[in-house]
């Protein structure tokens, strides 16, 4: 109740969220890809950013800060793995920590794998994770700084999440990650609806984010790893779900 989700575009295909309390006023700013269409939609609404929640340092997720800084005294959040190469926080925060937005409870949840501080925020209050490069619609994020073990547990994480969650996540990348989930996943009729319903959105310029953790768990490969057809199709039966995990995972690089 009174918890509403903005998803803003920025960039070429960045997503950042705006997370506003419409009892107490306040607004929280997740990622920041550009400040402009942030700004934007903040004064349409007459919305007042008090904190910024960072995923993880690269700068297609933190570049627009110091502008936003500008214009909002806001409060920084961050993982406190990553304080060195973040910008300066007012807030470190470790895995399983949580703190109170606006009376509503957020849970940190580490992810790393893309980076290796990369964090995730979930807010029970309002049904959504952020999970901007972990956990994508369809995909989930390369694996620039951690392994393909440290990854799969991180998705396990998030993975153990209500269904009705809603993944919140950091890229427009549906549409690419759709076709390569049908190489992996191609008689799965949850994915096909999915990928046609993606098309139709994409064509009239919509986003695709966020999804829903149940639809994630329906159709990106990369939470399916256990499922007998996709093991079949890559040969790999018996293997640890791991080892399929990052078996898909190195596909996906070479697509
Ligand atoms: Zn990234
Ligand atoms: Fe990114």
């Amino acid at each position: 109740m009174g918890l509403e989700i903005v998803t803003v575009p920025c960039l070429s295909d960045n997503y950042a969220f705006l997370l506003h309390d419409s009892g107490s006023g306040q607004t929280a700013l997740i990622d920041v890809p550009e400040a402009a269409p942030i700004l934007e939609v903040a004064r349409a609404r007459d919305w007042r950013i008090s904190e910024v929640w960072l995923t993880h340092h690269h700068d297609d997720h933190v570049q627009g800060l110091g502008e936003i800084l500008a214009q909002f005294p806001a409060k920084v959040r961050g993982g406190a793995a990553d304080t060195h190469r973040l910008p300066s926080l007012d807030h470190a925060h470790r895995g399983e920590d949580s703190f109170d937005f606006a009376g509503h409870a957020v849970r940190v949840i580490d992810v790393p794998g893309h980076t290796s501080g990369h964090i995730a925020f979930y807010v029970a209050d309002a049904e959504a994770a952020f999970t901007a490069d972990s956990l994508m619609a369809l995909g989930c994020g390369r694996l620039f700084e951690g392994t393909a073990a440290q990854m799969w547990t991180s998705l396990n994480r998030l993975m153990s999440l209500p269904p009705e969650t809603q993944i919140c996540s950091g890229h427009e990348y549906t549409a690419s990650n759709a076709k390569f989930a049908l190489t992996i996943d191609p008689d799965n009729p949850a994915l096909i609806s999915r990928e046609a319903s993606i098309r139709a959105t994409r064509a009239a310029d919509g986003a695709t984010v966020p999804s829903t953790l149940a639809l994630e768990l329906a159709t990106n490969p990369f939470l399916r790893a256990s499922d007998r057809d996709i093991r079949a199709r890559l040969k790999m039966p018996d293997a640890p779900d791991v080892e399929v995990f990052a078996e898909i995972r190195a596909r996906k690089d070479a697509f």
